[in-house]
């Protein structure tokens, strides 16, 4: 029996390729104006790092986690998200010694079990970026412009932006214990997760999809109603910041995020036209995650974009990547003399930047048109004995339909003028 991929895991197989790189593109334009530089920590991480920096009563920790011993007996985890990974190497690289802030952007494949549906998978990639060192709100405008930004580049529409402060170390246990307070007389009616949120980290209740938990929260007092000052005046400055760069938002007191590391800041940006999985991306402020992953007191804020929620979000709405058709050359040879010639052109054609190919099947004449067609080469090149004595070949332009002869140097000429 053919073996199959594993659940929740996908082939990005070439023709989807160019959707890929077009993202990437937009990505890498985006850091570069914004003055993030790319990092790439590793697929994989010590447990304990997602533990202690993802926290411990988050979903992706409590259930979510690919986690095995490995031949040394280390507990090794597949990394379920970015943030815990780029901070560890921020930390390890003492890249905090530098001038700050430090800007770093990410993209690669992220691991979770979780029940596999449309636009959620065991293995997904992430966009993301993360900026330490700044308490500032102009960063936190910053981060959210620039996910912004790549959804619109991508030309995406309808998006929604929601944000929300969680407050700080601060507010947050004057919010747990009205919150207690508050719920205390429904506790019974809470669901099993909801009970065990409840002691350790029950801002999380409002995450919860149960009908029941929900009508609970529904009236509950929000984090936003019990910020402290310091905190009010953050999400007060970047909403004028967010006003200012003609960004829209909604400002959403439900809005706590799966992750338990953010204070103050936290957003979501969702899109309708991909069913239940709607959130295409999402990040927030962590002021003590730096120092708890053994740095120093250093805050950090970022976002992360999933890529493949993207792109059913693009083809939901229609949305084309522009491409411009390839230049690229077919040679085909009359007979098996004309190969080394063939050859010999094909590298030329290739060193200088033009993409090039020959049959290696051993087709006849009209096989090699046939695939040359079928394959939409732009030009094709006929090689036979008349052209290798005199030097000078017909390059035919598929699409115009015009044939003219041409020496090598005309050749390079034209095909890099078309490109
Ligand atoms: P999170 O790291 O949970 O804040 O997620 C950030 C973004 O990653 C979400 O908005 C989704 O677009 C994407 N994402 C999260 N989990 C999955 C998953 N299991 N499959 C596909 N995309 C995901």
């Amino acid at each position: 029996m053919a073996i199959t991929r594993p659940k929740g895991t996908n082939d990005i197989m070439p023709e989807e390729m160019k959707r890929w790189h077009y993202m990437e593109n937009i990505m890498r334009t985006i850091g570069q104006t914004y003055g993030y530089s790319e990092i790439r920590t590793p697929m994989f991480e010590h447990t304990e790092l997602f533990q202690r920096g993802v926290g411990e009563t988050s979903d992706i920790v409590e259930k979510e986690m690919y986690t095995f011993q490995d031949k040394g007996n280390r507990s090794i985890t597949l990394r379920p998200e970015g943030t815990a990974s780029v901070v560890r190497a921020f930390v390890e690289n003492r890249d905090y010694a530098e001038a700050q802030p430090t800007k770093y952007y990410y993209q690669g494949p992220m691991f979770r079990y979780s029940r596999p549906q449309a636009g959620r998978y065991r293995q997904f990639n992430q966009f993301g970026v993360e900026a330490f060192g700044s308490k500032d709100p102009a960063i936190d405008a910053e981060v959210i412009a620039m996910c912004m930004e790549f959804f619109e580049k991508l030309g995406l529409q309808r998006m929604e932006l929601h944000i929300n402060s969680v407050g700080c170390k601060v507010c947050r246990p004057v919010h747990k214990q009205a919150l207690k307070d508050y719920l205390a007389p429904s506790y019974e009616e809470l669901c099993d997760t909801c009970k065990n949120r409840y002691e350790a980290n029950p801002l999380r209740i409002f995450d919860c999809k149960s009908e029941t938990c929900q009508e609970i929260v529904k009236d509950a007092p929000t984090i936003t109603s019990c910020l402290c000052e310091e905190c009010t005046d953050h999400l007060n400055e970047l909403k004028i910041l967010l006003d200012a760069s003609g960004i829209e938002y909604i400002l959403n007191e439900n809005l706590v995020r799966g992750l338990d590391y953010y204070t103050k800041t936290a957003f979501e940006v969702m899109v309708s036209d991909i069913g239940a999985q709607s959130s295409i991306g999402g990040g927030g402020r962590y002021d003590s995650l730096v120092e708890e992953v053994g740095g120093p007191d250093m805050s950090g804020i970022g976002f992360a974009v999933g890529l493949e929620r993207t792109l059913l979000s693009m083809k939901a709405q229609e949305v084309s990547v522009l491409d411009k058709e390839p230049i690229n050359v077919f040679i085909a040879v009359i007979s098996d003399q004309e190969k080394v010639p063939a050859y010999q052109l094909m590298q030329q054609l290739r060193k200088n930047g033009i993409a090039a190919e020959m049959d290696v099947l051993g087709r006849s004449l009209k096989a090699q048109f046939k695939y040359a067609n079928k394959r939409g080469f732009s030009h094709v090149v006929t090689i036979g004995n008349e052209e290798v004595q005199n030097m000078r070949y017909p390059l035919k332009n598929m699409k115009k339909k015009e044939e003219s002869k041409v020496s090598i140097e005309e050749m390079i000429l034209t095909l890099k003028e078309e490109a």
